[in-house]
């Protein structure tokens, strides 16, 4: 897989992929992340990629020009499976869309600033709009690491336990059982006892009837949706 990410801050997006599993995961060659720097595409010597909204009211927003110029580059190279921009009212980002996202080849993510991007790019090249949930980050760049992360854990070869992204929360509509480690007891505080019984039968069904009773309990919606 392939994740290109344009942004106009590229050093925000440095050490999310330059650590543990993402970092992993690119050494493996499993996934290649360029992150490309919108200002490159700029048309003037100031590298100016917004401008004052048509209409007025305050802030900037983000040029169509660089942004096209950057897609162009970039689809002369390889076509795309998405072109996505992440952007708060977009749809809502879930389990089954990282699942769907981590098929696909080649991805584009582009982030917004400002008061987002000119409305033309997000009707004519955007195939794909993402947001991380309702409220409003000052940039796309963190959102995009989010969708990124997801994403890129899923894909085999990633985690070292091939099963363990399949029982995280929300694969099986389920939340992820309580996990403890050592030391059995701590201070009085002891870890269920069944869980060092050895009974490897008896300990999944242990789990699997915490996962309900947490879903139930934290995110009861996942049972009805099913
Ligand atoms: N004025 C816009 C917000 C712009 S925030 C509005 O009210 O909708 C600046 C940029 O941050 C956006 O262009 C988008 O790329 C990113 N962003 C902000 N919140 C986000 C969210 N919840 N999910 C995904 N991207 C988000």
């Amino acid at each position: 897989m392939r994740i290109d990410i344009i942004t106009c801050l590229p050093r925000l997006l440095d050490s999310p992929f330059s650590d543990s599993i993402l970092k992993r995961a690119q050494e493996k060659g499993l996934v290649e992340v360029v992150i490309h720097d919108l200002r490159t595409y700029s048309m003037d010597k100031h590298r100016r990629i917004d401008d004052y909204a048509f209409g007025g009211g305050a802030g900037m927003v983000m040029m169509i020009e660089p942004i096209v110029r950057c897609f162009d580059a970039l689809k002369l190279e390889r076509s795309y499976d998405e072109i996505i921009y992440m952007s708060p009212d977009g749809e809502q980002f879930s389990q089954n869309m990282a699942n769907e996202l981590s098929l696909k080849g080649n991805l584009m993510i582009l982030c917004g600033h400002y008061k987002g991007i000119d409305e033309r790019v997000r009707e004519n090249y955007i195939t794909k709009e993402i947001s991380i949930g309702d409220y409003v980050l000052s940039g796309g760049e963190l959102a995009a690491a989010v969708v990124s992360d997801a994403v890129i854990r899923l894909l085999p070869g990633v985690l070292s336990d091939e099963t363990s992204a399949l029982t995280d929360s929300f694969q099986d509509g389920l939340v992820a059982p309580p996990v403890y480690t050592r030391p059995a007891e701590f201070n009085g505080l002891k870890v269920p006892d069944i869980l060092l019984s050895g009974h490897e039968k008896k300990i999944e069904e242990w789990r699997f009837e915490q996962s309900v009773k947490r879903t139930e309990e934290k995110r009861p919606h996942l049972n009805k949706e099913k």
